[in-house]
């Protein structure tokens, strides 16, 4: 068996999620037999990927090795816009090298447009093909614009990790008050049937009113949980809607009626509020 090891700078993986998420991903990943080295500053990396490497890193003070056979390094993307002549085509750049859009997707230069992950914006397929709608839309004497748009996205692990609208991190850091319903999925029934009982999942609904604000899943199919949400998102729906819904048994939309009829809790508006 390959033994792998997962190197990260912080001090959590995922660390702008939640705790329950990255605790939730860290006791996964370990269960796998992966080890998860945090706080991590690489020092040297020598030797070849594909036969041996060899990684130094600080490790509180102290050095530590790590020796293996391959390295992928994912430290983030880079855009490719250096050296191509967008300058002489009158494309501006933003200082960490994307092409500047407004929210139009129009660049600097008239009549030329930019789409997908060299925009700078949220770096998704599904964010790319949007892109491409506002801008087929505003070609053709619209005005669509990318401001206010929901970004959701899914970690395919297994479980998956899905989320849509506001963490709790994200409205406790912009002062917003919310109910929090959260169940761990072995309240979900069509998880017993599945054997994949590992995870929870959590909604954020307003204080003020019934609106949901943020949707997250560690599930199995969480990606899938996470649209039905969307779509109740996108209609506005209140939540208890999806509570008194009569959905079918077993399935894993069914545990959306256990989810919103737990008891919340009530976050207040925290002393994070405009962080
Ligand atoms: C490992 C990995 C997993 C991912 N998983 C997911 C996922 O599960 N779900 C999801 O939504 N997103 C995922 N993404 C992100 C997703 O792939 C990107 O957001 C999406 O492909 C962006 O589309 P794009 O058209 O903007 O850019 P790209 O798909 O990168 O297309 C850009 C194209 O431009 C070409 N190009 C670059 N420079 C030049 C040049 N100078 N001249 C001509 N052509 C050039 C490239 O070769 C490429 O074909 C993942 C990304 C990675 C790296």
């Amino acid at each position: 068996m390959r033994r792998v090891t997962v190197i990260d700078r912080n001090d959590r993986l995922v660390h702008h999620e939640d705790d329950d998420v990255t605790e939730g991903l860290h006791a996964l990943l370990k269960d796998e037999g992966i080890e998860v080295v945090l706080n991590a500053r690489i020092q040297r990396i020598s030797e070849k990927s594909g036969d041996r490497v060899r990684v130094v890193l600080a490790d509180g003070g102290r050095e530590k090795t790590i020796e293996g056979t391959h390295l992928l390094a994912a430290s983030g993307r880079a855009p490719n816009t250096e050296g191509i002549g967008l300058d002489l085509a009158g494309v501006e750049l933003t200082p960490d090298g994307y092409v500047k859009v407004n929210e139009r997707l129009e660049t600097t230069a008239p009549g030329v447009w930019a789409v997908g992950d060299v925009t700078g914006g949220p770096k998704f397929t599904h964010i790319s093909f949007d892109d491409f709608r506002v801008i087929r839309d505003n070609i053709n004497g619209g005005n669509h614009v990318t401001t206010g748009r929901q970004v959701p996205f899914c970690l395919f692990t297994d479980p998956e990790f899905a989320r849509v609208g506001l963490s709790e991190k994200q409205a406790q850091n912009r002062g917003i008050a919310y109910r929090l319903f959260r169940i761990p999925m072995e309240q979900v029934l069509r998880a017993h049937t599945l054997s994949e009982t590992r995870g929870f999942l959590k909604a954020l609904v307003e204080t003020a009113g019934d609106r949901i604000l943020g949707f997250t899943a560690f599930s199995v199919d969480a990606g899938e949980i996470m649209s039905a949400v969307q779509i109740a998102m996108i209609a506005e729906l209140p939540y208890a809607k999806l509570r008194d819904a009569v959905l079918t048994h077993p399935t894993l939309m069914e545990g959306l009626i256990s989810l919103f009829a737990s008891a919340p809790s009530v976050v207040a508006r925290t002393a994070n509020a405009g962080a």
